[in-house]
């Protein structure tokens, strides 16, 4: 019963290739592509104990979400300037495993933070 429904559409910034694939899975596969996802996600989390203000900066805030950790933070320009360290901004911080096998923290600005005086 019921109506025939379009397939819905992905994201716009999504990858055509994993699109595509997703679209052939039945629903076995694709329950257990969302756990699998999910798992990666608790993967690339980082614990905001691991990160570490660099020399200069000054963490303000960090909050811990599934797959990433946000941060605020004040960073100085390099410059020494009389207004450092600038900010605060907003930055979503992940495990990005890299190509040699190794693993690195993938820091993705957001914006300043507009909420706060600085
Ligand atoms: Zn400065």
């Amino acid at each position: 019963m019921g109506n025939p429904v379009d397939m819905p559409a992905p994201p716009a910034d999504f990858p055509e290739a994993v699109a595509s694939t997703l679209q052939q899975l039945n629903v076995h596969d694709l329950r257990e592509t969302i756990i699998y996802a999910q798992e990666l996600l608790q993967y690339r989390h980082v614990p905001a104990d691991q990160i570490e203000p660099a020399p200069g900066e000054e963490i303000v805030e960090m909050t811990e979400h599934t797959g990433y950790t946000e941060v605020v933070k004040r960073q100085p320009c390099g410059e020494d300037c009389d207004d450092c360290p600038h900010g605060p901004y907003i930055y979503h911080v992940s495990r990005e495993p890299l190509p040699n096998g190794q693993e690195n923290l993938h820091w993705v600005l957001i914006g300043r933070k507009l909420s706060d005086d600085s």
